[in-house]
């Protein structure tokens, strides 16, 4: 037997199966070897069998073993990998950027950020970073029935923590007297007119393509209610100010669309006013007062562009360059605001940071770093395609970085106490990670009783136990009867024995691991209390964010395998 041949199928199936997290394909596994090694394509035939050895044998190993024994035989191709991971993350240029752009993000502060804002602050953050400029955080808060006061504070931590660059901050309801003067003034152009219509009767008529009565007025009058409007003579849902565009639009929504209008309650928690602009009439003003070059905005607000486009001319201003990427659904998590805050209230959720919601700062609780957020969002693109979240994506760009950093343990669910009949008094040194042997060891003795993983022993007659020994399982009915069956990693693997995670009985910590699905209740190393808000592996089980650890107590939240 041609030893050469074998290992480099075998390091080659082992670079396979950590590549795609998955057993090894034999004719890939096979085309890359012949591809890197001509010299044995006059044996290609050879190949098949000795493939399929390799590949059964990697086949029952664990990702982490893969990964470990790839590292030891063949680290050049375990670095490989790594670098091709790395995305060339170009999204395509902005016509007219060359010379610098001034972007915006421009959330309503109702409550904190989510993956939805996510998508559009990272891209436009990514565009000011690529052609340099301004970036503005525009808190667009002039409906006080949307203001969630807290959310000042919640959309300004979630904006650090995704590390938008932004350069400026505006709050929208710090500007009313810039809109209400642009208002007098569209009136005096004739762009926009006071209507008291009932909103019933509006519409009705807007659905006919007719002009209501108020659309006839002078500019005096129009003034003079307007002035009426400031001075507090009308009532909420009394009175609206319009912009005249084309009643015959073949979109209804864009007819003669409200600019300003009376909120009375509640009160706004920044300004004491009454008389608030709409969306799409303070986003024209200050997109063009501030200066926006570029507007990257969802499909959803195509509309609003469309809105706003007559804004622009009656001004005779010249519009930002507007770029609409389609929608993206996002499921497995709750993202609308009042949802959330409903169950919020009725103690549904534990806060705004619920694993089961989509907000960032959610995600973050689950060892989501920023940047794997950030990446994951570059990745998406502004395609205007519809598209689904892909979760898998975001975990893929979130091990990438927290994988060279997070420390490895063992974290065993659901425990069976055991002793381990005729065992010899062992230490084991695992190492804190597999690739940075400078960490160091973690060292646990086996001398008495030992805790193991139920789901992993049932059913199995050999196990062995990691950095340890080989275990011989007997089944008495259900009661385990365990015995020390020597150290052979070959006799482990002749047996296809998993190699599972295990905990000296006596030196164990309480671990909860919380998953969206239901929590994990186990005990783990006593060195993760050392890792609170750090994100570590359990080996075997996947990566985890040590919450807190209180009272002796690990509270762990599950982030990806
Ligand atoms: N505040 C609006 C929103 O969050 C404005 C968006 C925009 O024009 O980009 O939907």
């Amino acid at each position: 037997m041609d030893n050469s041949l074998e290992d480099l199928l075998y390091i080659y199936a082992l670079q396979n199966a950590v590549k795609h997290e998955s057993a090894p394909k034999s004719g890939t596994v096979i085309g890359t070897v012949l591809g890197k090694h001509p010299e044995f394509r006059s044996r290609a035939r050879e190949l098949g069998p000795i493939a399929g050895k390799v590949i059964a044998e990697v086949a029952a190993m664990t990702p982490a073993e893969r990964k470990s024994r790839l590292e030891e035989l063949a680290p050049e191709l375990l670095a490989e990998l790594t670098e091709t991971h790395e995305h060339i993350r170009e999204l395509p240029a902005l016509e007219g950027a060359e010379n610098g752009v001034v972007m915006r993000f421009a959330p309503n502060p109702s409550g904190p950020l989510h993956l939805g804002h996510a998508r559009a602050s990272i891209l436009n953050d990514y565009y000011v970073k690529r052609y340099g400029g301004r970036y503005v955080l525009r808190i667009e808060d002039t409906d006080p029935k949307r203001v969630d006061p807290e959310a000042y504070d919640m959309v300004r931590e979630d904006v650090e923590w995704l590390g938008l660059g932004i350069t400026d901050i505006v709050y929208q309801s710090d500007r009313l007297d810039i809109y209400y003067d642009l208002c007098r003034k569209l009136i005096e152009l004739g762009g926009a007119y006071v209507c008291v219509c009932e909103p019933e009767r509006f519409r009705e008529l807007k659905l006919k393509g007719k002009a209501c009565p108020c659309r006839e007025q002078t500019v005096e009058e129009n003034l003079e209610l307007w002035q009426r409007m400031l001075d507090g003579e009308f009532y909420e849902g009394d009175v609206t100010v319009r912009v005249k565009t084309d009643l015959t639009h073949p979109d209804p929504a864009i007819r003669d669309y409200s600019a300003m209008r009376i909120v009375s309650s509640p009160p706004h928690p920044r300004v004491d006013a009454t008389v608030f602009p709409l969306m799409n009439f303070s986003v024209a003003v200050d997109d063009h007062l501030l200066g926006i070059t570029h507007v990257i905005r969802g499909k959803d607000h195509i509309a609003n562009t469309r809105r706003q486009r007559y804004i622009f001319d009656y001004f005779g201003w010249k519009p930002p360059v507007y770029r609409h990427y389609g929608r993206m659904g996002i499921s497995g998590v709750v993202l609308s605001t009042s949802g959330m805050r409903e169950g919020i209230k009725s103690g549904l959720y534990t806060g705004w940071d619920d694993i089961h919601l989509g907000t960032l700062r959610a995600i973050a609780r689950r060892g989501i770093e920023p940047d794997a957020v950030r990446n994951a969002m570059i990745d998406i693109g502004i395609g205007e395609t519809d598209i689904s979240f892909s979760w898998e994506n975001l975990y893929a760009r979130n091990k990438e970085i927290v994988d060279p950093k997070a420390n490895r343990y063992f974290f065993v669910p659901d425990p069976v106490e055991v002793t381990i009949e005729g065992a010899p008094h062992r230490e084991a040194h695992a190492s804190l990670h597999p690739s940075d042997p400078s960490r160091g060891v973690r060292t646990l003795v086996a001398g008495g009783k030992v805790l193991l993983p139920r789901a992993e022993i049932e059913g199995r007659s050999m196990v062995r136990l990691k950095d340890l020994y080989n275990v011989r399982i007997a089944w008495d009915g259900d009661l385990p009867h365990l015995s020390y069956a020597g150290d052979s990693l070959d006799d482990a693997r002749s047996e296809k024995a998993p190699i599972i995670q295990w905990l000296p009985a006596e030196a164990k910590l309480p671990c909860t691991l919380l998953q969206q699905e239901g929590s994990l209740e186990g005990f783990c190393e006593p060195r993760v209390a050392e890792e609170a808000d750090r994100v570590v592996q359990f080996e075997r089980i996947g990566f985890a964010r040590i919450d807190s650890v209180e009272g002796g107590r690990v509270s762990a939240y599950f982030a990806h395998r």
